[in-house]
């Protein structure tokens, strides 16, 4: 390698992107808020691995979905295994509760989970390679309350970030019983329509032709607002459920509408689906999705457990949030001279055991100096310390913010800084 190559900067991959120090406050936020309300509904945080065996995913997502055919980071480990970095959380929560036997538990069981994921996607405004999701999923609950319940929970974290304008879609794939029906209906109009589709959709007919709703070309949206709707095609007992669903969300206030070809990208939906779109996003306007999936664990050899969930584009969310950022206030030490250096770094250490936020820098600076770098960091309060404080046992605190002075002792300090805090 010559010189220049050597010196060449390595950047991030495309797709992907670094959360810096003065945005991770939102990320904390949101984590914090998800935490308190998934918790006051009941849900425990599970963390799973960020790889699993590629089968997981095959099975469980769906060999015919764009995420599998198309978006999957998947390599060969050096035991020669098919490894796949988790484009979505749901196979990875149900392999977890079949392996660790979690279903023995009394259920239902409500998890949430919050993490990265990986989908080789082309990369634009909201979409990423490597993204952020705040997952929760409940395991053992048929009742269709629970889906509305669910889809109220996501509206209350939404709100407590501070998004009000989202626009809830609701929809039902119905079941193994009604779904293969209505996908011949589905496949002879697409099958008329073959020639105004792109390749991908052509392709899908044959393979899943529900599929094609997913679809993002222009034409093949348009083309497929003519096709059958899954809500007229529903069984006795779907139609029940779907019904029922919306009756809970009558009933905590929540308005939808109902979009007949919100089918979600998953080959493994069941009866619910529904999403949160926000106007304030641009073509990647979906913040929040999900839906129930009777049939997953059943059909990874495990018992006949229903699922329900949903996910949230955490990306997404920050980038339509309009909280402002609650600092907590600080201190900045200033000490003049050795012996004042030594004094402020007990101080310091003292303060910072009582829970104040402080900060002492280490470079020679006059005290105008540090008075004025107090002021650019915004530090609440500064505290003055010199030959003759030490000597005294006493400190110049300041208020930055009244510009007010007080002598005071290391435990007056606290006294002061909760006053006013
Ligand atoms: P899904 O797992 O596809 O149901 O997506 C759930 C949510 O994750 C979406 O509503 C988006 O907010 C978010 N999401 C999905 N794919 C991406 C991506 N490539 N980049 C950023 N966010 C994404």
């Amino acid at each position: 390698m010559n010189d220049q190559a050597k010196k060449k900067q390595i950047n991030a991959i495309k797709g992907t992107k670094d959360i810096l120090p003065d945005e991770i406050w939102k990320w904390q936020k949101l984590e914090t808020e998800a935490r308190l309300v998934f918790e006051r509904y009941g849900y425990r945080e599970i963390r799973t691995p960020v790889f699993e065996a590629t089968e997981l995913f095959i099975k469980g997502t769906g060999s015919t979905t764009d995420i599998v055919t198309k978006e999957m980071y998947t390599f060969v480990d050096k035991g020669g295994r098919s490894i796949t970095l988790r484009p979505e959380y749901t196979p990875s929560v149900v392999r977890s509760i079949i392996e660790n036997r979690l279903n023995l538990q009394p259920q239902p069981l409500r998890f949430y989970f919050i993490g990265p994921m990986f989908r080789y996607d082309k990369p634009q405004k909201g979409r990423y390679r490597q993204f952020h999701q705040i997952d929760i999923e409940v395991f053992g609950e048929k009742d269709p309350a629970i889906d509305a319940e669910i889809v109220e929970m996501a509206k209350n974290l939404l709100t407590r970030m501070g998004v009000t304008d989202t626009d809830v879609l609701v929809n039902s794939v119905g079941c193994q019983t009604c779904r293969p029906g209505y996908r011949e209906k589905l496949k002879q109009k697409a099958e008329e329509s073959r020639s105004r589709l792109c390749p991908d959709c052509q392709r899908k007919i044959g393979t899943n032709p529900l599929r094609i709703f997913d679809c993002k070309v222009e034409a093949c949206k348009e083309i497929s607002i003519e096709f059958p709707k899954i809500t007229d095609f529903l069984c006795p007992e779907c139609d029940e459920h779907f019904k029922q669903f919306c009756k809970y969300l009558d009933a905590f206030d929540i308005s939808y509408s109902i979009e007949p070809s919100l089918v979600r990208g998953l080959d493994y939906y069941t009866k619910t689906t529904f999403e949160f779109s926000s106007r304030s996003l641009g073509a990647q306007d979906a913040v929040l999705g999900g839906g129930r999936y009777d049939d997953m664990m059943k059909e990874f050899g495990g018992p006949d457990i229903c699922g329900t969930g949903f996910a949230v584009g955490v990306e997404r969310l920050l980038s339509i949030v309009s909280v402002e950022e609650n600092q907590q206030e600080w201190l900045y030490l200033i000490y003049l001279g050795d012996e004042a250096k030594s004094a402020a770094m007990e101080v310091a250490r003292f303060l910072r055991e009582n829970g104040v936020k402080c900060l002492v820098e280490y470079r020679e600076r006059s005290l105008r100096n540090q008075l004025s770098r107090a002021n650019k960091l915004n530090a609440a309060w500064v505290l003055i310390i010199g030959e003759d404080e030490v000597k005294k046992g006493t400190f110049q605190l300041k208020n930055m913010k009244t510009a007010h002075q007080d002598t005071v002792t290391k435990e007056e300090i606290l006294k002061h800084i909760r006053r006013t805090n």
